[in-house]
């Protein structure tokens, strides 16, 4: 997405914001246009679980992804881990990472 730098007006195609750029933004008439690097901060991700609610990513103690959790579901998903496995970056690991066989 693209958008110009003065009024803030959002370009959907390149094509659109090349035009802008060269003849000036339908709006403010600036030549301004970039490419709008902001990531839209709220993308509603219904959860998995069917709640409808949006859903949140859970990570654990070392920022390792686990799953993603709801208001509603968070307790029962997490029921499966351990406390310090949230909380304890150095948290004891059950099973052997590698093994020679
Ligand atoms: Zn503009
Ligand atoms: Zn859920």
């Amino acid at each position: 997405m693209w958008k110009c730098l003065e009024c803030g007006r959002k370009y959907q195609s390149a094509k659109s914001a090349e035009r802008a750029a060269n003849y000036g933004c339908p709006r403010c008439g600036g030549v301004d246009i970039d490419v709008d690097v902001e990531i839209p901060a709220t993308v509603f991700r219904p959860c998995s679980c069917g709640s409808g609610l949006a859903s949140e990513e859970v990570l654990d103690a070392r920022s390792i992804y686990i799953c993603r959790v709801c208001d509603k579901c968070r307790e029962d998903k997490l029921r499966g881990f351990r406390p310090e496995v949230l909380s304890d970056p150095n948290y004891e690991c059950d099973e052997p990472i590698e093994e020679d066989q």
